[in-house]
């Protein structure tokens, strides 16, 4: 059971009715994975919510992001840029596809990859951009999209944090070459476990399902996949999901709204703008503590002896991580803003259900 009053986050979840009524079906066919009509129904349903030409859903994000990388056999070795500020699966996709993360450094603003710092860090050996719309601030996709025209370069986004999010009116799955989404317990919109690719190329289909599904077509194997099926329960999940999700959305933007009100103008306390021309989900309430009163490892304490939990999200940046402490071109990166924004930084309880008066009671501790 979660210790606090207040915890960070709360899984979105549908009536157990409405879940139990979804799961029947799977019970009188006996088909529990290996895209059946739950899986099937799930994929139109985001197609259409998410407003994509193309979706493949996975088991998880993670793995979602590997079979990104797989879908275009790079050579081993070659170097993918991104960005440190970021949840571990990022970096780890890169390295666990035999391919070398090189790490930009991100914007004081919005802690996306610093555009004005990516062609300084183009090599012979660069294959692709692996950019992050972190709590879901949307990267600067137009001048990533010229950048990877100019040079080549194929551009995969983490867009783990952003899924419903619209810029000029389109789906942020439509930039780049291959968008994911991460669908974990944890985000915005949940299967339990889960996650997809979108792209706009309908010759990856294929392949992508050769990999999540062992290369199997029929009676042949033409491939040598691996498995990351979304299952039957996990897809019913979603089905439930989907239709509360504008709720959802609604519910937190009041709750983002009222922090910003109560946090914002204060010296030493720094609040992520609304971006111009999106549409935004509201997944995280991240704030950052530039010399105020008190450190960030402070108010997160403060924060949990009132039984209030808040999460240094992402602290330590990925450079420091015990698993890369023996690689020196990871340890030694040159990334002084997102070392600055990952010591300073804390997310804020928000979920839907979270209370007015709870959120009150939480600035009230960090002004005091
Ligand atoms: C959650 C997350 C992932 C991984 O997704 P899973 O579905 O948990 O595998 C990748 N990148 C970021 C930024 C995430 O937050």
């Amino acid at each position: 059971m979660n210790h606090y009053d207040i915890p960070l986050m709360r899984s979105s979840i549908p009536l157990f009715k409405e879940y139990v009524d979804e799961i029947r079906d799977i019970w009188e066919s006996h088909w529990l994975t290996n895209n059946g009509i739950k899986h099937k129904q799930l994929e139109t349903l985001l197609k259409k919510y998410l407003n994509v030409p193309n979706i493949t859903l996975f088991a998880n994000g993670h793995l979602a992001l590997e079979a990104a990388f797989e879908l275009f056999d790079f050579p081993s070795g070659s170097e993918v840029i991104t960005t440190p500020f970021t949840f571990a699966s990022t970096t780890h996709a890169i390295v666990r596809s035999n391919l070398k993360p090189v790490f930009c450094d991100i914007d004081e603003i919005n802690y996306t990859i610093d555009v004005d710092l990516i062609e300084s860090l183009i090599t012979s050996k660069t294959v692709a951009i692996l950019p992050v719309h972190v709590y879901g601030n949307i990267c600067n996709v137009e001048i990533i999209d010229e950048i990877a025209k100019k040079y080549n370069l194929k551009v995969i986004y983490d867009a783990a944090h952003a899924f419903g999010i619209e810029y000029n009116g389109k789906s942020i799955g439509g930039f780049g070459d291959v968008s994911m989404f991460s669908f974990h317990a944890t985000k915005v919109f949940n299967t339990i476990e889960g996650g997809a690719l979108c792209y706009r190329n309908n010759m990856y289909e294929q392949k992508l399902n050769n990999i999540k599904d062992f290369g199997i077509i029929r009676n042949d194997v033409v491939y040598s996949g691996g498995n990351a099926k979304m299952n039957e329960f996990e897809a019913a999940m979603g089905i439930c999901n989907i239709k509360h999700i504008d709720n959802e959305i609604t519910k937190r933007r009041e709750l983002v709204y009222l922090y910003r009100k109560r946090l914002s103008g204060i010296k030493g306390i720094r609040i992520c703008p609304d971006q111009e021309n999106v549409v935004q989900n509201y997944s995280y309430m991240p704030i950052v503590f530039d010399k105020y009163k008190y450190s960030r490892d402070e108010i997160h304490s403060i924060l949990a002896e009132n039984r209030i939990e808040s999460r240094k999200y992402f602290y330590p940046v990925i450079n420091d991580y015990k698993c890369y402490e023996d690689v020196p071109y990871i340890k030694d990166a040159d990334i002084p803003v997102a070392r600055f924004i990952s010591e300073n930084i804390l997310t804020l309880p928000l979920y839907g259900e979270l209370s007015v008066e709870n959120v009150n009671k939480i600035c009230d501790l960090i002004l005091k």
